[in-house]
């Protein structure tokens, strides 16, 4: 079965063929500019030399017109004709309430996710014109949507209400959903397959430690507790986003600096995070390490802090589960920075019996156990996959159908 993955942003497209038989990808893309002049397509097929094709795309519909030739194009396309699709997977940023799990896209799903706009406007919307966009340009293919919101929807009342006046709740969803859900659930349940324990009961931690920076608590798979909230700013440090403060700060700083809420909101998006704490030194962790190395002390304060408040959920997840079996790291960061896994593990968990072996834990990018044979967790680096995650699930309601 060949699923074709689908992630759409306002101007941009990624797109992949996994072949689920053997969960090979076939060629995977990306269309940037969408709408805007110089809107490009690289298309990537492994062993084979990039394609980048220029054309200018006015909307998602022509991107999608342009994917599906690259992808049966005689020289450098995958499949022969589109008929080799079996169906076609949408990462949807925000399900709201309504999706717990991924879904068949008809008429009723695409209001319902009109209805979440609210919710992610800088998101649905691009997702609702990628599925709209494969419907016209591949009308009868079954279309799945898969939510960043589901794996959130595990967690109970206790610990996604926000101690406000329960009208919020009631009238708007406003609750923590958590996000980043097709790699917690991936990667929680790749470690459920490794860890050799009994799957139905283990605690699991997983840190997604990317640009976008999360982290989830489950057990069995099931999620107790997520880190961010109603929006993706909740929560860790991240590239640029401050995640947890006082929300007092907003107010105040509104009025030193006479910025209105959005204003104040985009300074928490964009401007915060170890970006901020640097000093603007750069969103990428790899630039600020450099920088601490050299001595920048700014540099050291940001990554000191990104790791202490890493250690803090951890801390605050192992109490919420009462107890942890297992803890993964994952994403860019969490996949490659062999320093920041060892010193969060070194610094703060002794008292929960981590101990991460410096050999193992000289490894990147690839399945490996880290931890110790007499450590109490076991930790582990999985790689996440987002895109097989959504295939997998694309195939999982098609042979349902
Ligand atoms: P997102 O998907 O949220 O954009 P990624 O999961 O791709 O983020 O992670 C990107 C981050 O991973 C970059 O900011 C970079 O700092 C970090 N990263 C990637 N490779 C390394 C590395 N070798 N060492 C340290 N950090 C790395």
């Amino acid at each position: 079965m060949k699923v074709l993955v689908i992630n759409c942003g306002s101007s941009s497209l990624k797109y992949q063929i996994i072949d689920m038989d053997t969960q090979d990808v076939l060629c995977k893309g990306l269309v940037e500019r969408i709408g805007i002049e110089g809107s490009l397509l690289t298309h990537k097929v492994p062993g084979h030399d990039d394609v980048v094709i220029k054309e200018d795309m006015k909307d998602h519909k022509r991107a999608v017109e342009l994917v599906m030739e690259a992808l049966v194009d005689p020289e450098h396309g995958v499949i022969k004709s589109l008929d080799e699709i079996d169906a076609i997977g949408h990462r949807v940023v925000h399900g709201g309430q309504k999706f717990a799990k991924s879904v068949l896209i008809d008429d009723e799903v695409k209001e319902a996710l009109n209805k979440c706009t609210e919710l992610a406007p800088l998101h649905n919307p691009a997702n609702i014109l990628g599925i709209q966009a494969c419907e016209a340009v591949m009308p009868g293919k079954p279309n799945v949507g898969v939510f960043d919101t589901a794996f959130g929807m595990g967690m109970e009342p206790k610990a996604f209400m926000y101690a406000l006046p329960t009208k919020y709740y009631e009238e708007y969803e406003v609750r923590r959903y958590g996000f980043h859900g097709q790699s917690h659930d991936f990667v929680s349940h790749r470690a459920l397959a490794l860890c050799g324990k009994d799957p139905a009961t283990t605690k699991v931690i997983v840190c997604h430690l990317g640009n976008g920076a999360s982290i989830s608590a489950s057990i069995g798979g099931k999620c107790v507790d997520s880190s961010m909230g109603l929006t993706p700013l909740e929560g860790l440090i991240m590239g640029t986003r401050s995640g947890n403060v006082d929300p007092g700060i907003m107010q105040f700083i509104c009025h030193k600096e006479g910025v209105d809420i959005d204003g104040m909101l985009a300074i928490l998006n964009k401007k915060s995070g170890i970006f901020g704490l640097s000093g603007g030194i750069s969103s990428d962790f790899r630039d600020v390490q450099k920088a601490a190395d050299e001595g920048n002390e700014k540099a050291k304060i940001a990554l000191d802090a990104f790791r202490y408040r890493v250690a803090k959920y951890i801390g605050s997840y192992a109490a919420a589960m009462n107890g942890v079996d297992v803890i993964v790291f994952t994403a860019g960061l969490g996949e490659n920075d062999k320093l920041t896994r060892q010193e969060i593990c070194d610094k703060y968990l002794g008292y929960l019996g981590v101990k991460v072996d410096p050999e193992r834990n000289n490894v990147r990018g690839k399945e490996a156990l880290i931890s110790s044979d007499d450590s109490k967790v076991q930790v582990y680096l999985i790689p996440t996959n987002e895109e097989l995650k959504i295939a997998m699930d694309t195939v999982k309601i098609v042979s349902e159908l």
